[in-house]
């Protein structure tokens, strides 16, 4: 995956997916939302997106090549 880079509010890189198609749902191609509170694996540093209608779409990890 593709990431853009920009700088966070505390210097950190902040990393974003450059394509769109992370918070597109797949089934009916609506906006996800972010919802932080689903961590997967207790790290937190991961995102997921969800659909109102269809549940979690995808789970964005920017740090994943930095484990
Ligand atoms: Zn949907």
């Amino acid at each position: 995956m593709e990431y853009d880079e920009f700088d966070g509010p505390d210097g950190v890189p902040v990393r974003m997916p450059t394509s769109d198609d992370y918070r597109t749902c797949a089934e009916c191609g609506a906006d996800c939302y972010p919802d932080p509170s689903i961590s997967v694996d207790g790290q937190g540093a991961r995102m997921a997106f969800v659909c109102p209608e269809h549940g979690v779409q995808s789970i964005v990890d920017p740090f994943e090549d930095q484990r």
